[in-house]
């Protein structure tokens, strides 16, 4: 799906409970309280679309990248924290008292029912708590796996309880097809949780791989290839990224992405280049080939398959490599018509992989701890050295497409935009979107 399209569906479902309720002919309220209304509306609307924005939707992920769905996805949270907060301030000079006999449609008073307001007053404490620990993630000591777990289960709790307030305290919530609407909503937003968690893992589980080899790649980085055991493999398209996991139950959260090195052409195996960092990249070295595996898979907007341009321009910042090789192979095996350049940037020597593969035909390798006898480009990744490899004509011609180390990115995305390349011919993918 296209980036526009799913914008506009996103802003379509997050604003339809409003819209709705503005049909409900109900007697009018001051401005402030109809904000306030309104307000608490769009937060939970916001937050049930938070399960489908989580990165795991193959049409979304494939439309616009994982990363740029995870810092939407950060970015809505963000704000619909700041809707929640403001939403029971702004009913300030309301009577209170409960849904009186004379006033049906609470048109003059807000609920005082405790029930009603303590499952308000939870969902509200619960989702500063779930955002603020989101944005402190990576300061906290608990692993990725713990914390994904708690996110989940602290976010299905927040939409059970804004759920029960909304259509218990809500003066539109209560409304026969607002509550059958937030029903349905609510539903959908934790189906596709349970979707991901529950029934594509039962699919997974038909459909396993067995690890074939785990092949040291120089410095801290590593080469496993899985093979698929009893079925025809996965489709996916060079560029594209997997869920891996390796020697636990298709149901565990021990998985992790990562792109796919190797090319569709080559055959069913699929190989990962994974460079040591946590937990699990720090053990890849100790698997044993027979371990079985499953794979989530394929996601991720880099394919360059079809694109109409000339060239195409690989630009690789260490691990970041990965996906860029996988389409390079693709191209070689294929004997694909278009130029190729890949540009490969490490630290030191001893982190290059795959430098007998590549060759120097169409590649740069660059370092910026070179040791005395180098003969490649010494430095970073950066403007000058984009205007010593590429010609005025690649620049505005060529697609480019880029992974590596987020400065990397940004110092050559700003470069590419000023060198004339519009972002429809600028591809990326971030490894880390915190
Ligand atoms: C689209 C994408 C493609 C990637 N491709 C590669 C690749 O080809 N090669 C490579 O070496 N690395 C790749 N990464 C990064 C890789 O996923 C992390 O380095 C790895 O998950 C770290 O796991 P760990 O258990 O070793 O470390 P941990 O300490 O558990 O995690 C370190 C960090 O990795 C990220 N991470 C860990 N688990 C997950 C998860 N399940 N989902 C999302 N993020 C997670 C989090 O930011 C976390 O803070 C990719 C990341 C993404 C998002």
């Amino acid at each position: 799906m296209k980036p526009l399209l799913l914008l506009v569906a996103y802003l379509a479902a997050v604003t339809l409970p409003l819209l709705l309720s503005r049909l409900i002919n109900a007697p009018p309220r001051a401005l402030h309280q109809e904000l306030a209304s309104g307000l608490g509306i769009l937060a939970f609307s916001m937050v049930l679309m938070e399960f489908v924005l989580s990165g795991r939707f193959k049409a979304i992920s494939k439309g616009i990248g994982m990363d740029v769905t995870m810092r939407f996805h950060q970015l809505m949270a963000r704000t619909a924290l700041a809707f929640a907060l403001l939403h029971p301030f702004l009913y300030q000079r309301t009577p209170s008292g409960g849904q009186r006999p004379w006033d049906p449609s609470r048109q003059l008073t807000i609920t005082t029912d405790f029930a009603a307001l303590s499952t308000g007053i939870m969902a509200y404490l619960l989702l500063a708590g779930l955002v603020i620990l989101a944005i402190g993630r990576t300061q906290l000591s608990y692993k990725y796996e713990t914390w994904r777990a708690m996110h989940g289960i602290g976010a299905v709790l927040i939409a059970a309880l804004l759920l029960h307030h909304t259509v218990s305290a809500g003066r539109y919530g209560s409304q026969p097809v607002m509550f059958w609407l937030w029903i349905a909503m609510t539903g959908a937003a934790v189906g596709s949780l349970l979707y991901v968690y529950m029934v594509e893992p039962l699919r997974e589980r038909k459909l396993a791989w067995q690890v074939a080899s785990v092949t040291p790649l120089g410095a801290e980085q590593w080469e496993l290839t899985v093979t698929p055991k009893g079925h025809s493999g996965l489709k996916f398209q060079a560029g594209q990224f997997a869920w891996l996991n390796v020697g636990h139950s298709s149901f565990s959260l021990k998985e992790n992405p990562f792109s796919i090195a190797s090319a569709p052409a080559a055959g069913p195996d699929v190989s990962f280049m994974i460079k040591e960092f946590g937990d699990f990249t720090r053990t890849v070295g100790q698997i044993e080939p027979g371990t079985i595996a499953y794979i989530d898979g394929p996601y991720g907007n880099l394919p360059v398959d079809g694109r109409p341009e000339p060239g195409v321009a690989l630009i690789a910042g260490g691990v970041g490599l990965a996906p860029l090789l996988s389409i390079l192979r693709q191209m070689r095996l294929t004997g694909d018509p278009r130029k190729v350049k890949l540009v490969y940037g490490n630290r030191t020597a001893d982190q290059i992989a795959y430098q007998t593969e590549l060759g120097t035909q169409d590649v740069t390798y660059v370092l910026s701890d070179p040791p005395k006898d180098w003969h490649g480009k010494s430095g970073l990744i950066d403007g000058a050295l984009m205007d010593q490899i590429f010609l005025p004509e690649e620049f505005n011609e060529w697609v480019f497409v880029l992974c590596g180390p987020p400065a990397m990115m940004d110092i050559i995305e700003a470069h590419l935009r000023k060198r004339g390349a519009p972002p429809s011919r600028i591809m990326s993918e971030r490894f880390y979107y915190d």
